[in-house]
């Protein structure tokens, strides 16, 4: 089953054992997924599945910032300042079309209400790196950019976001313009695609590796709930999760797995 989306543009802050008190910021509609990929584990369901009729309304730039303003004020008021902001919502962020401008407003909002304490991290597809906009904001207003990268080969890249395969070296050309980032993966098996596969991880470890000076460190997940009612995906162990993890390492780089404690 596919899980809500969030209902808001801010959401939270909830107590989190990664990020302490963390608040969210979905810049996207609040009645669809808008989204440039189909990831076969994506917990709001299949893109294709969404209403696409007409042009996804997303938050004009001054609705943003007003809400900002308000909650961040309120919060501010009532001492409850976050540890992190995290920008994500219910699809790519980066698709929003003013994503530099409001980017900018949430980072001197941060600053006004919070201090620069507060960090603000980024959940991205890595798809949009070719506008120089989107590159622009990630560099000069997020303090921790997550990027996903989970494929070595564009079979996989197709298989796995149910799009076209030249999308990989698209991402992978985007990355290199950026100066420093965190990469997220998560790994299924599927009859479309297993990015689990060692002859798959092979390829991404190879990829992994022309970035090492730029990545901060790894984390290596797979499905915490069943894949949506569409989808095919299953779970990767957490041991083979382990055994990534470790190849990882071997290359310079940290990685983290994050799994539940009741997985094996
Ligand atoms: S990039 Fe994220 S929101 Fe988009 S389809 Fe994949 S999991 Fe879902």
């Amino acid at each position: 089953m596919p899980i809500p989306l969030q209902d808001g543009w801010l959401y939270g802050p909830v107590d989190s054992r990664r990020y302490g008190r963390s608040l969210g910021v979905n810049p996207l509609p609040l009645d669809r997924k808008l989204c440039s990929l189909d990831c076969l584990y994506c917990q709001y369901g299949f893109t294709r599945t969404q209403e696409v009729a007409g042009r996804a309304e997303v938050p004009s730039m001054e609705d943003l910032a007003a809400a900002f303003d308000r909650e961040f004020a309120r919060l501010a008021a009532a001492d409850d300042i976050p540890d992190r902001i995290t920008v994500a919502g219910n699809g790519e962020p980066t698709l929003h079309p003013d994503f530099y401008e409001w980017s900018r407003l949430l980072a001197e909002s941060r600053t006004k209400y919070f201090g620069a304490t507060t960090q603000i991290g980024l959940l991205t597809n890595g798809l949009h790196l070719n506008k120089p906009d989107v590159i622009s904001g990630i560099q000069e207003f997020y303090d921790e950019p997550a990027m996903k990268l989970e494929c070595g080969t564009p079979e996989c890249f197709a298989g796995l976001y149910q799009v076209s395969p030249k999308g990989l070296q698209r991402t992978l050309n985007g990355l290199h313009q950026l100066n420093s980032f965190v990469i997220q993966a998560l790994f299924i098996h599927s009859p479309s695609a297993d990015n689990a596969a060692p002859a798959e991880v092979a390829e991404w470890l190879k990829h992994l590796e022309t970035f090492r000076d730029k990545i901060r460190h790894v984390e290596i997940y797979t499905l915490d709930r069943p894949a949506a009612d569409q989808s095919d995906a299953q779970r990767v162990r957490v041991a083979r999760l382990n055994e990534i993890a470790d190849q990882v390492r071997a290359i310079d780089l940290t990685a983290e797995v994050f799994a539940r404690e009741s997985d094996v």
